[in-house]
């Protein structure tokens, strides 16, 4: 029992996102390939839902932290805000510079597909590397980021928990690399395709283990450290779906020997609505000093009453 539970911890990694990956190149044989992606993702999500159920990593992160609502329209305002690109960028028709080509500049169009979906991948993580990076390391983009990473818990829906700022940003990093590169349409598209179900696979809240994948992928090992809300871990590991940029540039993190913090979030506050944490970034300062001004005020009010109630305990009786 032990042995097959050991098998499944180092398996289900492989066993998901080989799964939807296969999903996906099925549809794309057969002429189909959004469908295909649509379908695969929602089956994806599904299996998600119910592995977080049977085998969750931390049980703690079952209870709701009543942010489904502002989770939900992020994910739905972000997957918005990337089809307006993508339709801009087809009126302004980059698009077609960059994909219905079979291959353009340096790209090695006579690579089998495998190949050039790999360099695809490295090619585009550069740009996601940095977008993430300097979301982190830059304050005013950090205020966008922030929304993401308020998270109290991870699972799988609150993957697309973006500010659509933040994700536009990513965009604008990530799409001139993938331009440069010549990388050719399906190319593109499956860059896409992974994106997505290896993000929904960092977030999902599964007990899994993932031994030498942790030095090729952005596993859920990895960004459990990422969202730490102790910088030394959290202000690691900005690979999307790779980890060589984190590799190269020094800023991958792993220990093996501890287990990734329960607690995570993030040090400042954040409003609980959808259109609270959308309007934050642009009164940051403001609306922390206003944070910090009422959380004092309630603990003066707090002690005043215990000091009180201290007071009446110890008067003494019948005067
Ligand atoms: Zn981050
Ligand atoms: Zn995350």
């Amino acid at each position: 029992m032990k042995t097959l539970d050991t098998l499944l911890d180092y398996s289900l990694w492989p066993l998901l996102f080989g799964g939807a990956v296969a999903g996906m190149a099925y549809g794309m044989a057969h002429g189909h390939g959004p469908l295909a992606f649509n379908i695969t993702y929602l089956i994806l999500a599904a299996v998600l839902f119910t592995l977080e159920k049977v085998r969750p990593h931390e049980e703690d992160w079952h209870e709701s932290d009543g942010q489904e609502i502002p989770d939900f329209a992020h994910t739905l305002l972000t997957k918005l805000s990337v089809q307006v690109l993508v339709v801009s960028a087809t009126v302004l028709g980059i698009q077609t510079q960059m994909g219905d080509k079979p291959g353009g500049g340096f790209w090695p169009s006579q690579w089998p597909m495998f190949f050039q979906v790999a360099l695809g991948l490295v090619v585009a993580e550069f740009g996601l590397y940095w977008a993430h990076r300097v979301a982190h390391e830059w304050m005013p983009l950090w205020r966008f980021h922030a929304v993401h990473h308020s998270s109290k818990k991870l699972w799988f829906f609150n993957t697309g928990r973006f500010h659509f700022i933040d994700t536009f940003k990513s965009m604008l990093f990530t799409v001139p690399c993938v331009a440069i590169s010549g990388a050719p349409g399906p190319v593109t598209v499956w860059v896409g395709g992974i994106t997505a179900f290896i993000g929904i696979l960092t977030h999902c809240n599964i007990r899994m283990k993932f031994g030498w994948l942790n030095y090729i992928f952005n596993t859920p090992g990895l960004h459990r450290w990422h969202h730490s809300m102790d910088l030394r871990e959290g202000n690691k590991n900005y690979g999307e779906n790779l980890v060589l940029w984190d590799l190269i540039f020094r800023t991958y993190y792993d220990d093996s020997r501890r287990r990734p913090p329960k607690r995570i979030g993030i040090h400042e506050a954040m409003p609980k609505t959808f259109f609270g944490q959308l309007a934050v970034p642009f009164y940051w300062k403001r609306y922390q000093a206003e944070q910090k001004r009422l959380k004092l005020e309630a603990k003066a009010a707090k002690a005043a009453a215990k000091k009180e109630k201290r007071a009446k305990e110890t008067e003494p009786a019948g005067v």
